[in-house]
């Protein structure tokens, strides 16, 4: 379960960001191969987050694709999951550029504080 150890990372980073005031959500970007459990990560932010300023904040989890770079084009692309043809050329030898994403996007605080 090292999500707990991850969320923690995260939660630190949000708290830091909004410098004590209360945090009412978190954006945060997870990719595919990232080895993360969403839900395991969802539980972890409820485990952490009584007695911090971001007591009640919602966890919003924005999943991304597997980034590829084409080596001939430069496309960049997302392909579906078994299918990594370039879109532009037709190439079959893209680079994996993406998809081991864990960090937070942003933070929102409440309005007028
Ligand atoms: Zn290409």
């Amino acid at each position: 379960m090292h999500e707990l150890s991850l969320m923690n990372i995260l939660l630190d980073d949000a708290l830091n960001a909004a410098a004590g005031a209360p945090v009412c959500a978190l954006r945060v970007r997870v990719g595919p191969l990232s080895g993360v459990v969403i839900e395991a990560l969802r539980f972890a932010f409820e485990a952490l987050i009584p007695g911090t300023p971001a007591e009640g904040a919602r966890l919003d989890i924005e999943e991304t694709a597997p980034a590829f770079r084409c080596p001939h084009c430069h496309a960049t692309y997302h392909p579906p999951i078994g299918a990594y043809e370039c879109p532009s050329c037709g190439a079959t030898d893209g680079e994996l550029t993406g998809g081991y994403e864990l960090e937070l996007i942003s933070i929102e605080v409440p309005d007028h504080v």
